[in-house]
């Protein structure tokens, strides 16, 4: 490879969703983008259940996620051991969100998402890893495993790599959330089982007492069960348990022609306490990454793509990427959508704001429809007076701001 020759305006390093929402709309706006991806496609991610608020910008992005994934009205909480549970419908949102979201098959839709990247534009390298990056005030150097590539912006989209997080060594655990969590999947269930997921599409929570579990079903006929601890290390036989002895769990898999063998993954709630940079930003888990309780990492993931995309656009026409702030509105708005989202888990772990807000036989209706705008995702409007009243209070969780480069 001639390493002199390969150029682009923009290298975006990392092809799940937040890297190639990025690649696609800087591909659309006319820069040359080249996106480099250590895995190929399709491969596997974990993360099913989206949210209402990142449905524009699939459309944005030119994907259509009808005909091959399942459509979600909401989800359920299910609290077993004192016989409660609730329903909510996006649908009753405060006006104006989209009202239903998508179950997905990771596989599928990130492979979706890279190939309208593709389409618009972006050079795509797949099976290529960035082993390191050098920024400076004129340009940046990506290495690869096969060659250098020269570019005037860099992008970190790597996921729970989070490279220039580990190399900047600002990776900060935010204490108190999930921190572990062991899943698998149960393939072909049984017809009367498919009939009843479809129905609503729902992703049923389970309310345990070293956390909680997820059931989210899969358009292929397929449940995927996970439960997060928030004690690490995790064991795979705490998934067998929950397993056999969830009256939920037993129901919908009875019958089930296979279950996959379990994974773990730990560590996962953190933030990246200087996420931007001269000629850099990181976006993405690689930014900040919350307990997935409320099923916000997917779509926080595509409007922090979508946001710096519109960003960078405009500096790169009046050369002025290599300006240090160039993207704190981006972690201004970010970091509103962290810090509501996170307000949210601390009060799902510590304040039984299930119990108050669903499982009452009459709850406040205002106070419900702002909660359920919240868990669509709907976090940048100033009419939620329960997201208001949830950021002012003590009890939120603190300290999701983001510094810049000093
Ligand atoms: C247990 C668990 C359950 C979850 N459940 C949900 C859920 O239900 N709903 C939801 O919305 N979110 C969920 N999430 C979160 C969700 O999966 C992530 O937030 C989302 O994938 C973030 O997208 P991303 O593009 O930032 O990162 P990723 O999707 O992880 O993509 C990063 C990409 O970068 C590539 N990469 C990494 N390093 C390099 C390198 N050096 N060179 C080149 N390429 C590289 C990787 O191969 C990968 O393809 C869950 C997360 C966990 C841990």
């Amino acid at each position: 490879m001639n390493s002199q020759a390969t150029q682009a305006e923009v290298i975006v390093i990392g092809g799940g969703p937040a890297g190639s929402t990025a690649a696609n709309l800087l591909a659309k706006a006319g820069v040359s983008v080249l996106l480099l991806e250590k895995e190929t496609f399709p491969r596997f991610h974990i993360g099913e259940s989206l949210l209402p608020c990142g449905l524009p910008i699939y459309e944005r992005l030119g994907v259509d996620l009808r005909t091959q994934h399942l459509h979600k009205r909401g989800a359920e909480f299910i609290d077993e051991a004192s016989g409660e549970s609730a329903v909510y419908d996006f649908a009753d949102a405060l006006p104006g969100g989209s009202g239903y979201a998508y179950q997905v098959d990771r596989s599928a839709f990130d492979n979706e998402l890279l190939q309208a990247a593709k389409r618009a534009g972006a050079r795509v390298q797949e099976a290529e890893c960035v082993t390191a990056c050098l920024m400076d005030a004129q340009a940046v150097t990506v290495h690869t495993e096969r060659g250098q590539y020269g570019a005037r912006y860099v992008i970190d989209a790597t996921g729970q790599d989070a490279m220039f997080c580990k190399d900047h060594r600002t990776r900060e655990p935010l204490q108190g959330f999930g921190k572990a969590a062991v899943f698998c999947h149960f393939e072909g269930l049984s017809p009367e089982a498919t009939q009843e997921l479809f129905e609503t599409g729902n992703i049923k929570v389970l309310m345990l007492d070293q956390g909680w579990s997820w059931l989210i079903p899969l358009r292929r006929g397929a449940l995927s069960v996970g439960l997060v601890s928030r004690k690490a290390p995790i064991r795979t036989e705490l998934l067998d348990e929950l397993i056999a002895s969830s009256p939920t769990i037993q129901r919908l898999t009875r019958g089930a022609a296979q279950r996959t063998s379990p994974r773990i993954i730990s560590n996962f709630s953190y933030r990246n306490t200087r996420p931007y940079g001269a000629r850099w930003v990181c976006i993405g888990d690689a930014g900040c990454f919350l307990d997935p309780v409320f099923s916000s990492g997917v779509s926080l993931a595509v409007l922090g793509g979508e946001r710096m995309a519109d960003l960078l656009v405009p500096a790169l026409a009046q050369a002025r990427e290599a300006e240090a702030a160039l993207m704190e509105p981006l972690y201004t708005q970010m970091t509103r959508a962290y810090e509501s989202v996170g307000a949210l888990i601390h009060s799902f772990y510590n304040t039984r704001i299930v119990h108050n807000l669903f499982f009452v036989p009459k709850p406040d209706p205002a106070l419900r429809s702002g909660l359920i705008s919240l868990l669509a995702g709907d976090v940048w409007r100033d009419d939620n007076s329960f997201q208001n009243m949830l950021l002012q209070s003590k009890r939120r969780t603190s300290g999701l701001g983001f510094q810049t480069e000093s």
